[in-house]
Parts: structure tokens; C-alpha cells; sequence
């Protein structure tokens, strides 16, 4: 639904086939960062997000015992960086229902709900070279003609298994158990997640409603089944708010954990999204973040390649590099150092509790902060940022300008950034890339642009390329970080 939405925004229309005809009923995901914030804002849905979620400036991670403060992640902090400095808690089903009502108002998407995709071919030579095919809900059979395929069917995506592909990766000894409960008033702070010493376990809570509260187990006892689920959470609830302050289990599931990834997300014109793409285990609550920042990086690469801009090839195995090396390089790690302290023998899970390990080492930390809202992205080795400069490969920094911030600068194919305005000799050179140029915000000089001449901005807030001196000699990596290999003359430099 996310990518459905970003292309409508850019004008592409889209079918999607759901086999459900309401939204799955359970919270599942409850927390989004600030980088998910920004791409719902892309997509037109944030003021709803916000009037529907509870909004949270910082993540504080507190001893259950004494509410001590651990880690605290400041949000606030974000503020010169992002106008998205908070996180959202909010449960999947509300998160799923305001974005199906997005899709249903938009008359550029086609939504086909209680219907089962079933399979596809292709036909490489047609102009619409993928056949759909999909079941109703009274079993008829259907086929709809299209030019890509993207699967963001969840974890046993049909769509993966139909291009053979499997997700490659371990799944931890431990199971997850998860449980949301009901506390009484006086135990309820809207102040951060609360952490549990436990002697086996290493437990979380999170507060995405008045009153109600996700505990995370990362490692339920083996003797626990499922009828013993409901008692087993107001136990849980009981260690970490106080004897009296479990009112009642509203949901409990109890799961294996997986970090796994598919060895490609694209073949072809077909494409993987979200669980389809890759799965994580919830401790860092990356999943739904990190499938909507897919679908995020992708939107832009399908309008580009269906306005006969750019390069079908190089735009979709860039997406493909890129979301596969965020997974793991954001995503995995967070997860992995969680499974490590569960893995830890008791006495270290203790001495993180202690103040001694998280306060001083990591401390106030900003950058798990960073991390965590998934604000400094780093796409780095991707083919179409070929250009030799750190800053190549990370978002640029949403920071305050005359006319607001300058993400909303970003115009459809991106912002080139000029520190001497365009007028001067590189002008016509810049124009014929086709997008808006601008000043060249001082506040960028904190943030490392300092000695930076030219940046061109992707319309997806990512650093396509930089040159520090006022020439655009290397003007094909320019172009080439747009996705467009057969480029207009330029004037020589
Ligand atoms: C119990 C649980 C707790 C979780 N907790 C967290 C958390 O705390 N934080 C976090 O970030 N993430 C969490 N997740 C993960 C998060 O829910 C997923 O990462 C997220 O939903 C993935 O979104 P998706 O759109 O890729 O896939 P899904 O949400 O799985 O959506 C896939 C859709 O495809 C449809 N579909 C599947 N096959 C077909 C077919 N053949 N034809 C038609 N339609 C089909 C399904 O009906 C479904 O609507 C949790 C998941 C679970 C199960």
C-alpha cells in the first residue's frame, strides 16, 4: 500500500490484490521511527499518523524495577536534521487501516481485495510483458496484463516462490513471545519502554495507547504452550508494572525469529518488497519500518523507468543493492546485538541493567538514535552512485531553509544544489539535467558539506552525487545517479 501510494503521488497507477478483505485485526508492529515518518509524509498520509498515534520525542529504555532511565533516545536531537523528530507508537491495524483508506480514495489505484494472486508469466518481448494471475473470492480465475510485479506478500510470498527464490539467512534458537495487556492507570507512564531483569529472558514493554502495553520476550520458556500464553503475559506484566497492575491480556503470540534475506530482490520486472524481501526478528522493531523504506527507495525507480528516463536495468538493480545492503547493514545488526544479550550468560544481561554497562558505554547515545530512526542511511556501494565522495550514498539532512525545509525542495526527479547560483558558468551545464537548482543551504556546512561546490539530491532524499569544485567534469556520474545512461549533450565544461 505504501508503494502504491508513492506512485500515485508521482502519477503511476497500480492494481493490488489482497487476499484479505479487512486489515489482519492484531497490533503486530507498533512503533515507527522517524525516517518511516517522512515516508508517509512523502506519501501524503503523516497528519494522520499523528492524529491517530501517539507521538513520542524520546524512546527511553527504563528499568522496570526502579523506572531508572538506561538509554534514552532523543528524538528532540533530530531537529536541524528532520521536521520527523519522533516516533509514532501506534499498532499495525490502525497503521494498515489509514493507509487502505489512502488507497481506496485514490482513483489511480485499483485495489482487488478478497482475491488470491496465484501466479505470473512473461513474455520479455511485450509491451506489457508480465501476465497476473488471481483467484476471487468465488473462485474465479483472472488475468491482468502489466509491466512490473511487485511482491509485497508478506513473509511466504507466492511471488518469491514463484521466481525460485528463497530467504537465506538463521533463525535463532530462542522463540519470541509477545503480549498485549491492559494496566491499571496508576501504573500506566507514557514514559518510554520499560526494561525486566528477567534470570532466562531479557523483556521490553512499549506503550502504544493509554493503558495498553506490547511486552516483548525474547526468549519464552519452552515449557509455555499455548493456553498458558494469557497467564504467562499478566505474569510478565506483574514483574514489570507491580502486582496489582495487570487488567487483562488482550492478545498474545509466541514465534520463531529469523534474520534472513533473499539473495536478490528483483528479477527481471518482478520485485520484492517487505517480509517477501526479508525478515527480521522484532527486537529493534525494524520489520514494517524497513518494508516501507523498500518501498520508498523503489517508487521514484519505477516512474523514472516508466517515463522512459531512466535505465530499466540499472535503476532496479540499484534498488536491489541498495535495500538488500540496508538490511544488512541497519537492520541485522540492531536484531543480532539483541539476540546476543539474550544469547549472554545471565550475569552480562544483569550488568547492562546496571547502569554501568548501558549508561557508560553507550550512554544518552545519539548514535543508536541515529540507528534506531534509521535517518543516516548509507547506500554507498550502490551502480548508480558511482561518484568518489563519502557524502555519496546518504540522506541529505532535511535542514531549515527560506522556504521551510529542504526535502520539500525535492521536486520529481531531484534538487541539484549549487553554491554559487545557477546563472554562473556551470548553469547550462545543470539545466539540462532537468531539475530545480538551488542555493546550496549554509546550514549544510555543520553537517560536513563544507568545501562542497554542487550536490544533486535523488528525488528520494539520498545524495546522488558531489563535486567540490564548480565543474561538472564528471557530469555522467550525475546522470547516472539519476538512473539515465542516454543523457543530452552536454555544453562542454
Ligand atoms: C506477531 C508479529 C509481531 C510483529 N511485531 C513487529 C514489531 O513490533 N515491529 C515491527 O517493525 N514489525 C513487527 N512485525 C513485522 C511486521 O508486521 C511486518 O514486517 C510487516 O507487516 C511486513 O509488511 P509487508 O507488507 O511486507 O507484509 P505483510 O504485512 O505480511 O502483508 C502481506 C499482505 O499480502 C497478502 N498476501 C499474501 N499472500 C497473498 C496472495 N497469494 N494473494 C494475495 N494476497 C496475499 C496478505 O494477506 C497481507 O495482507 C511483527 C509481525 C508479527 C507476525
Amino acid at each position: 500500500m505504501t508503494l502504491a501510494l508513492a506512485l500515485a503521488r508521482r502519477g503511476v497507477g497500480s492494481v493490488i490484490i489482497e487476499r484479505k478483505v479487512e486489515p489482519d485485526p492484531h497490533s503486530r508492529a507498533v512503533l515507527l521511527f522517524p525516517r518511516t515518518m517522512e515516508v508517509l509524509r512523502d506519501v501524503g498520509v503523516l497528519s494522520e499518523f499523528k492524529r491517530r498515534g501517539e507521538l513520542n520525542a524520546h524512546v527511553r529504555l527504563r528499568r522496570a524495577s526502579d523506572r531508572h532511565t538506561l538509554l534514552d533516545f532523543d528524538f528532540n536531537r533530530l531537529d536541524d536534521v528532520t521536521d520527523c523528530n519522533f516516533a509514532v507508537a501506534i499498532p499495525q491495524d490502525v497503521t494498515d487501516s489509514i493507509l487502505l483508506d489512502a488507497v481506496r480514495s485514490d482513483a489511480r489505484i485499483t485495489l482487488h481485495s478478497g482475491c488470491q494472486f496465484t501466479g505470473f508469466e512473461e513474455s520479455p518481448g511485450d509491451d506489457r510483458p508480465i501476465v497476473v494471475r488471481f483467484r476471487d473470492a468465488a473462485g474465479s480465475e483472472h488475468a491482468i496484463d502489466a509491466l512490473f510485479l511487485v511482491g509485497a506478500d508478506g513473509a511466504h510470498s507466492a511471488v518469491r516462490e514463484h521466481l525460485g527464490l528463497e530467504l537465506d539467512g538463521k533463525t535463532y534458537p530462542t522463540r519470541a513471545f509477545l503480549a498485549d495487556v491492559e494496566i491499571a492507570p496508576e501504573a500506566d507512564s507514557a514514559d518510554g519502554l520499560l526494561m525486566a531483569a528477567q534470570a532466562k529472558s531479557f523483556v521490553v514493554s512499549v506503550r502504544y495507547a493509554p493503558g495498553i502495553w506490547r511486552i516483548i520476550e525474547q526468549d519464552i520458556p519452552a515449557e509455555i504452550g499455548p493456553d498458558q500464553e494469557a497467564k504467562h503475559a499478566q505474569q510478565l506484566a506483574e514483574e514489570i508494572f507491580g502486582p496489582a497492575a495487570w487488567r487483562r491480556t488482550i492478545w498474545t503470540s509466541a514465534y520463531k525469529k529469523h534474520e534472513r534475506c533473499a539473495s536478490t530482490f528483483r528479477r527481471g520486472a518482478v520485485i520484492l518488497v517487505g517480509d517477501a524481501a526479508h525478515l527480521n526478528s522484532p527486537a529493534g522493531g525494524q520489520g514494517l519500518n524497513s518494508g516501507m523504506r523498500d518501498a520508498h527507495n523503489l517508487a521514484w525507480k519505477l516512474d523514472a523507468t516508466l517515463s522512459g528516463r531512466g535505465d530499466r536495468e540499472l535503476l532496479l538493480s540499484s534498488y536491489d543493492v541498495e535495500q538488500r545492503s540496508a538490511f544488512a547493514h541497519d537492520v541485522a545488526p540492531l536484531t543480532d546485538m539483541v539476540e546476543r544479550m539474550q544469547a549472554a550468560p545471565a550475569w552480562v544481561r544483569k550488568l547492562a541493567f546496571s547502569n554501568l554497562w548501558i549508561g557508560r558505554a553507550l550512554g544518552h547515545d545519539t548514535a543508536l538514535a541515529l540507528r534506531l530512526s534509521m535517518l543516516f542511511i548509507d547506500y554507498g556501494k550502490s551502480p548508480i552512485l558511482v561518484a568518489d565522495d563519502g557524502l555519496v550514498g546518504q540522506r541529505i539532512p532535511d535542514v531549515r531553509v527560506p522556504a521551510g525545509r529542504l526535502h520539500s525542495m525535492i521536486a520529481r526527479w531531484g534538487l541539484l544544489l549549487a553554491r554559487k547560483h545557477a546563472g554562473d558558468d556551470v548553469g547550462e551545464n545543470l539545466r539540462a539535467l532537468g531539475v530545480p537548482i538551488a542555493s546550496l543551504p549554509a546550514a549544510l556546512d555543520e553537517r560536513g558539506f563544507e568545501g562542497v561546490e554542487l550536490v544533486y539530491i535523488r528525488p528520494d532524499q539520498i545524495i546522488g552525487w558531489v563535486s567540490r569544485t564548480s565543474h561538472v567534469a564528471d557530469a555522467d556520474a550525475v546522470w547516472r545517479a539519476m538512473g539515465v545512461l542516454n543523457k543530452p549533450a552536454l555544453v562542454s565544461a
